[in-house]
């Protein structure tokens, strides 16, 4: 089993490099956004909970978030046994730590985090344009600036705290798509 954290800001390319990561080393993604967002539009009750906190750029609180996550992995145990790509999870030390918790249970552990750098007003700039497609409710100028103040605050801390485990790996997170992946296949290579 080889497990990948893709840890970056709101728009750092995290979906798009996932998709490629499935596809060339055939894990199991696990995207805690889309989850959110799939309740939100089945109207569920965790959908409309989650939604009060997407649309103002706030964090799911992080029982909730952690209890979602662990459900996900019991309901795909055989799907994940191969590895997972977990993708904006975790976003907290908290998160991290729990992580931690259910990998060790199952006998794993985090493998590599691939840390997507990218300058803040690039966040924005690329957030502003999918927000024109997207309809996402939290891509626009106000809820943009909320999530990158939030991502500072609560989720940037576990670059240290990856550090410290030594499985960070810093991928500059600008160019093209493919040139990025590229980066990101040699950091794997090496560890995997
Ligand atoms: P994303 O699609 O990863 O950008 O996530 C969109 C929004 O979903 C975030 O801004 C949060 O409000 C919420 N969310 C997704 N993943 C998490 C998480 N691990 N912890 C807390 N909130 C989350």
């Amino acid at each position: 089993m080889f497990n990948i954290v893709i840890f970056g800001g709101p728009g750092s390319g995290k979906g798009t490099q996932s998709d490629k990561l499935i596809s060339h080393y055939n894990l199991f993604h696990i995207s805690t956004g889309d989850v959110l967002r799939d309740h939100i539009r089945r109207g569920t009750d965790l959908g409309n909970t989650a939604n009060s906190y997407i649309s103002k750029g706030k964090l799911i609180p992080d029982d909730l978030m952690v209890s979602i996550l662990e459900q996900v992995l019991i309901d795909n145990a055989q799907a994940v046994a191969d590895g997972v790509i977990f993708d904006g999870f975790p976003r907290t030390i908290p998160q991290a730590k729990a992580l931690n918790e259910m990998l060790q249970k199952r006998g794993n552990k985090v493998n590599i985090v691939i840390g997507l750098e990218v300058p803040d007003e690039e966040l924005t700039e690329r957030l502003l344009k999918r927000g024109l497609e997207s309809g996402r409710s939290d891509d626009n100028r106000e809820t943009i600036a909320k999530r990158l103040e939030v991502y500072h605050s609560q989720t940037a801390p576990l670059k240290a705290f990856y550090q410290n485990q030594g499985i960070y790996a810093a991928i500059k997170g600008i160019g093209t798509i493919d040139s990025i992946f590229q980066s990101i296949q040699e950091a794997i290579d090496k560890v995997k």
